[in-house]
């Protein structure tokens, strides 16, 4: 355990419940997304790019959506570094997708931010995920996807071009 959060004992951000980061009602409470494109944000099948918005083949996997407040109730989370919220709705999500085997068989990195302690948020999610340096397939992870050409950087660094690209967020802003 954090320092941090031994100082503020777990309660729920929503609610104020204490027990858990974020309990079962406020978790209901959050709309699932609908699978997109990562570049146009419009629906797609299966959450891959659509053709004619990118050459970039991704299949994008995205959790919740998030209102302009409860964007502000995580954004000041992750402002005081606390971090353990967005790890478990994670694990959650993957479990919820049924992607625990595909993320096995990727490399994993951090989805670039803007912001410095985003990037840390999302180095920190990519770390707790089991990949291989070995493997062809890559997949970004974060808390969301700020721009495409963020991801595009981080695909022309790669020394061989990845069979499948994967990008898994928690939330899309609406
Ligand atoms: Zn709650
Ligand atoms: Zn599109």
């Amino acid at each position: 355990m954090r320092l941090i959060e031994y100082l503020f004992p777990c309660q729920c951000i929503i609610c104020s419940k204490v027990g858990e980061h974020i309990c079962p009602r406020c978790l209901k409470g959050l709309p699932h997304t609908l699978p997109i494109c990562c570049v146009c944000k419009k629906l797609s099948n299966k959450g891959v790019t659509h053709s004619h918005c990118s050459n970039l083949n991704i299949t994008y996997f995205t959790g919740w959506y998030l209102s302009k407040k409860m964007s502000n109730i995580f954004e000041q989370n992750i402002h005081k570094g606390i971090w353990s919220i967005h790890l478990t709705l994670l694990t959650i999500l993957i479990t919820y997708l049924r992607i625990g085997n595909l993320v096995k068989e990727c490399r994993i990195f951090p989805l670039p931010s803007n912001s410095i302690n985003t990037f840390k948020l999302n180095r920190f999610l990519s770390k707790s995920l089991k990949g291989g340096e070995d493997n062809k397939n890559i997949l970004l992870v974060g808390e969301r996807l700020e721009n495409i050409q963020g991801v595009e950087e981080v695909i022309r660094g790669l020394a061989i071009s990845p069979l499948n690209i994967y990008i898994l967020c928690l939330f899309v802003t609406n």
